[in-house]
């Protein structure tokens, strides 16, 4: 709901709040933060920002400057439920105090541009984005001591029982089988209500829920359903979400990632994005084309689909992305379209003839992705889809997975690791910089920072299964 800095002041003072909580995003997607007493906020803290040392923020390194100010949202104004004392937080985003403007790092000031490029464009006024991320709910703080941790090293999963405990022998009672955690009820389902906690401490939290049930994975996999939103709200909603999921886990003594592919050998974790554009009112991706797509929509599949190597570098933006994307397991490999077709990269759903519910499904991206900037990404190669009427092409209506060889090449795969992405967008990112939405600066210190702390230390580093292949060498 919408509020005004008056209001939140208001708030604060009727509820006796002494903590502000302001939380700001950086660069790779984590969520920051810094308390305040609750008399540091006035008015222009929600203009002016209030002042703080950027220096150590990932990925804001290269400004010479470090003082930074954080703006709170007044229309982010909640309680934040996992605190002891009354805490009010909000989400920030972030200026240069010399100058006053708006910071070209800061992702969701990114995002806030993705949304005003497309409104000045008169394509459309809006943007609604629906996330889907799937997780894993582990026991153990420490993840090699979870009941899973012998699949890291299983060279071939057969059968239900290939899960660790098979070795310790035990009565493996409800225990879900092998890609059968779709979604049997409890006592299979141990995680019923720790999901509904989580649920219902979302909607305290603002955020509009839906559903949530167990994912296919055998070792504890689930998903929690939120409502699509406009962009930068339905990145709000992603962090509120990823934030009480952890804590609430924290609660019961558990833990979750959002690691893409945890386990090998069994489903990964994704984060489908439904998107749709909209102007007055009206939905434009309903029309009278295939699947009762419009034109417009299927030249933002288009978009999509072309820019797609490029895009996965903010998508599926780490080296455990890559591990994800292989056949066989719900996920993607080929960049290819269909209606209905899960093996297709972008699917668009059945919205029983509801043009308000016609929107298509990318189901490349991933939870590790800064949602922010990966929506922001997708818009843009969205409307270049538009804008230059990219045709993508024939849709593909069979099982991919079930093709030949022969005909598997004629479609164009997802790139095999984070630096095939990374090399792509390096090639590929006028569709991101030409828009004014992402910065060149930006685009070349995203690509540094992903290969100097992620892709080359992990390259450095022997392997586990390297021991499996070569120690007897
Ligand atoms: N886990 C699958 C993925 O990696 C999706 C499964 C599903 O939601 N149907 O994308
Ligand atoms: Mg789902
Ligand atoms: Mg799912
Ligand atoms: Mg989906």
């Amino acid at each position: 709901m919408a509020k005004t800095p008056q209001e939140v002041l208001k708030w604060i003072q009727d509820e006796k709040i002494k903590i502000i909580d302001l939380k700001f995003i950086d660069t790779p997607g984590i969520w920051q933060h810094c308390s305040f007493y609750y008399d540091q906020l006035d008015e222009n803290s929600f203009t002016e920002g209030i002042p703080f040392d950027g220096s150590s923020i990932r990925g804001w390194k290269a400004i010479n400057e470090s003082d930074m100010c954080m703006v709170p949202d007044p229309n982010t104004a909640t309680i934040d439920p996992f605190c002891k004392e009354p805490t009010l937080t909000m989400i920030c985003s972030i200026k240069e105090p010399r100058t006053g403007e708006w910071y070209n790092r800061d992702p969701r000031t990114i995002a806030a541009k993705a949304a005003e490029y497309l409104r000045g464009t008169g394509i459309a006024d809006t943007v609604y984005f629906g996330p889907e991320a799937e997780f894993f709910l582990f026991d153990d703080i420490r993840f090699g001591q979870t009941e899973n941790s012998s699949y890291y090293f299983a060279d071939s999963v057969e059968g239900r029982w290939n899960t660790g405990r098979e070795e310790e022998g035990g009565n493996l009672g409800y225990k879900p089988g092998y890609k059968q955690g779709y979604f049997p009820v409890a006592p299979t389902d141990t995680a019923q209500d720790i999901r509904t906690e989580m649920l219902l401490t979302m909607a305290a939290f603002g955020v509009p829920i839906e559903k949530h049930h167990h994912e296919v994975a055998s070792g504890g996999q689930n998903e929690l359903g939120i409502k699509f939103d406009k962009l930068v709200n339905s990145a709000d909603n992603l962090m509120i979400y990823k934030y009480v999921i952890k804590n609430v886990a924290k609660k019961y003594g558990k833990t979750v990632t959002f690691m893409p592919k945890p386990i090998f050998n069994d489903n990964g974790s994704g984060m489908h994005v439904h998107q749709s554009l909209w102007k007055d009112g009206q939905p434009l991706f309903a029309g009278d084309k295939y699947a009762g797509f419009s034109q417009m929509g299927l030249w933002y599949i288009g978009g999509i689909l072309k820019h797609a190597p490029a895009l996965l570098a903010f998508t599926n933006p780490t080296t455990n992305s890559y591990k994800r994307l292989v056949p066989g397991f719900e996920a993607p490999v080929n960049l290819a379209y269909s209606q209905g077709n899960r093996s297709a990269s972008v699917r668009i759903p059945l919205s029983g003839g509801n043009p308000k519910a016609k929107r298509l499904e990318f189901r490349c991206p991933d939870a590790t992705s800064n949602p922010y900037l990966a929506f922001a990404a997708m818009l843009c190669a969205g409307i270049d889809g538009i804008k230059n009427q990219i045709d993508p092409g024939e849709p593909l209506d069979v099982d991919i997975y079930d093709l030949s060889p022969e005909e598997l090449a004629k479609i164009p795969s997802t790139p095999g690791s984070l630096e095939a992405a990374l090399e792509a967008l390096e090639k590929d990112h006028e569709f991101l910089t030409g828009t004014g939405v992402f910065s060149a600066d930006f685009v070349e210190s995203w690509i540094e920072y992903k290969l100097d702390n992620e892709v080359n230390p992990m390259r450095l580093r022997p392997h586990p299964y390297e021991f499996s292949l070569y120690y007897d060498c």
